[in-house]
């Protein structure tokens, strides 16, 4: 049963998002009433995809599942998963090095909100070596990557890469 008065915040580039995203967005609406999957804005980044084509895939992507709201968010995380009433930030681990960038995030946001908690989920085997940086490169090779995206994603890819 989930926890249904909990809301749990679910951040990332999602440039474009994966089945490791999905999978780790899927997990955590099971565990928690409402899922917010938060698409960074952060305009420091060279994003492929625009905020809007971003939050437009992850809504398309997640429409499945009525608990998930899709909203893009800028600024500090910790005070975005506030102004959303979330009391839980989820994170997905693939490889130790996430935790070695993921850990001293935690900790400051905790500093700075101790209320919100962050969370880890560990990527499921099939997804610990995808990441949205890996399948575009394998994309504007040419690559398969049915395997790693919904369909729609890879077709947004493919149309955005030429491939
Ligand atoms: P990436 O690191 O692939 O650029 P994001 O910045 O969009 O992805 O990551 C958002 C969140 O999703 C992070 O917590 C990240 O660790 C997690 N995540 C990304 N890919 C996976 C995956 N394949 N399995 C589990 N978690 C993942």
């Amino acid at each position: 049963m989930p926890t249904t008065d909990v809301v749990a915040y679910c951040p990332g580039s999602f440039d474009p998002i994966t089945y490791g995203h999905l999978d780790i967005i899927e997990r955590a609406a099971k565990l928690f009433g409402t899922v917010i999957v938060a698409v960074a804005t952060d305009a420091q980044k060279d994003h492929l995809f625009s905020t809007d084509e971003r939050v437009a895939l992850c809504r398309e992507v997640c429409a499945h599942l009525p608990n998930v709201i899709v909203q893009p968010f800028a600024g500090l995380l910790v005070e975005a998963a506030h102004a959303s009433g979330a009391t839980v930030i989820i994170k997905g681990l693939r490889q130790p090095v996430d935790l070695s960038h993921e850990g001293p995030m935690a900790a400051m946001n905790h500093s700075l909100r101790p209320e919100i908690e962050t969370m880890f989920l560990l990527a499921s085997p099939a997804y610990t070596y995808v990441s949205s940086s890996l399948i575009k490169w394998v994309c504007g090779m040419g690559g398969d990557i049915s395997a790693h995206v919904p369909a729609v994603v890879g077709q947004r890819l493919r149309e955005k890469l030429g491939a």
